[in-house]
């Protein structure tokens, strides 16, 4: 039986997991893919002391500042199940169970993609994801973001304020965002707004993204615009579907969590992306990892006494 389980390899896992092997307690992580999406980024400029890095490489130092310490690392491992009780059980997809006193989950989240041709292709070479990661790449070009729901229309605010040009899209007849953001949106100057919009494919050079095509809904009509970079804001979902039913999710499905990291089960916590926290950045959830397992480890000392 574990002390301490982390579900998720992450920053936020790695963190958990290199904060709760320090206190000498036993310590596993349980991941599908240890190093979580950073693998799949290249530029990493906001993570404060390294001025610079690249996705893999800061993988792989997550998993080499886990590796010095005594860690059970059980990568390319799904869970499938949380069952509460005093010995909390993790059931992974491969049917074993793993048993622990206090668990950590922090299996992160993914971005919806559009599903057009050439989103894929282009990913990293112009088409991204996260405005406050990759806005300053794009300081004095043209992008379009693609939504315009909360994310969407904050990601557009964020990105005039660095572009030259932000065009933002809209599948539906309207903006859905709140009314007091599309009001600051529309005081931009160098923004243009389309809905009843949908965007049909990611156009480039083969090098990177050089425009994008969008059918009008309304009537049938295609166009194409020249872009330096796609930025899509439709959604990030946690990855949190295998715990329905175990705890309390939102709406949305992110993890309940109060200050500690606790969630809504005695001896669960949780960290990072699949979190209500709020900002979803590397930095942040290393340091929701870090509370979570100092979080967990106050939980062991308290439950340990009875
Ligand atoms: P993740 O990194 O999502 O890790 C989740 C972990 O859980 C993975 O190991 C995954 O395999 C595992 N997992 C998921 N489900 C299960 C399951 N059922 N069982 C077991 N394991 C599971 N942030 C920045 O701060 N700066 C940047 O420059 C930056 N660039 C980005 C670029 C891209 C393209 C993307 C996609 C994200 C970027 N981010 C950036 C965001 C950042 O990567 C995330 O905020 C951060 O990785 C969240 O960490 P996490 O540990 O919560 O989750």
């Amino acid at each position: 039986e574990f002390d301490v389980l982390v579900v998720g390899g992450g920053p936020a896992g790695a963190a958990a997991a290199v904060y709760a092997a320090r206190k000498g307690i036993r310590t596993g992580v349980v991941a599908e893919r240890f190093g979580g999406q950073v693998l799949d980024t290249m530029a990493i400029e906001n993570y404060i002391s390294v001025l610079e890095t690249e996705g893999p490489k800061f993988g792989v130092a997550l998993e080499q500042h886990v590796k010095a310490y005594e860690v059970d690392i059980m990568n390319l491992q799904r869970a499938s199940k949380l069952v509460p009780g005093k010995s909390i059980q993790i059931e992974l997809a491969n049917g074993a169970t793993l048993k622990a006193k206090s668990v950590i989950l922090s299996t992160g989240a993914r971005w919806r993609e559009i599903n057009v041709p050439g989103e894929h292709e282009y990913r990293n070479r112009g088409v991204a994801y996260c405005p406050h990661c990759d806005g300053p790449l794009f300081k004095g070009k043209q992008v379009a973001v693609i939504g315009g729901g909360n994310s969407g229309v904050e990601a557009a605010i964020d990105l005039a304020g660095i572009v030259s040009h932000v065009t933002l899209i809209e599948f539906g007849d309207a903006l859905r965002a709140d009314d007091i953001l599309q009001r600051k949106l529309r005081s931009l100057t160098n923004v243009a707004i389309l809905t009843s919009a949908q965007t049909t494919e990611v156009h480039g050079d083969g090098k990177r993204v050089t425009g994008l095509s969008y059918k009008n809904r309304k009537d049938g009509t295609t166009h194409q615009i020249e872009l330096d970079g796609v930025f899509v804001q439709i959604g990030l979902v946690p990855n949190t579907e295998w715990l329905k039913g175990a705890l309390d999710l939102t709406a949305h499905g992110e993890i309940i969590v109060d200050a500690r990291g606790q969630t809504s089960v005695p001896g669960v916590f949780a960290a990072g992306d699949a979190t209500t926290t709020p900002y979803k950045q590397i930095i942040i959830a290393a340091g929701e990892g870090a509370k979570a397992a100092l979080g967990a480890f106050d939980y062991l000392i308290r439950s340990s006494v009875s």
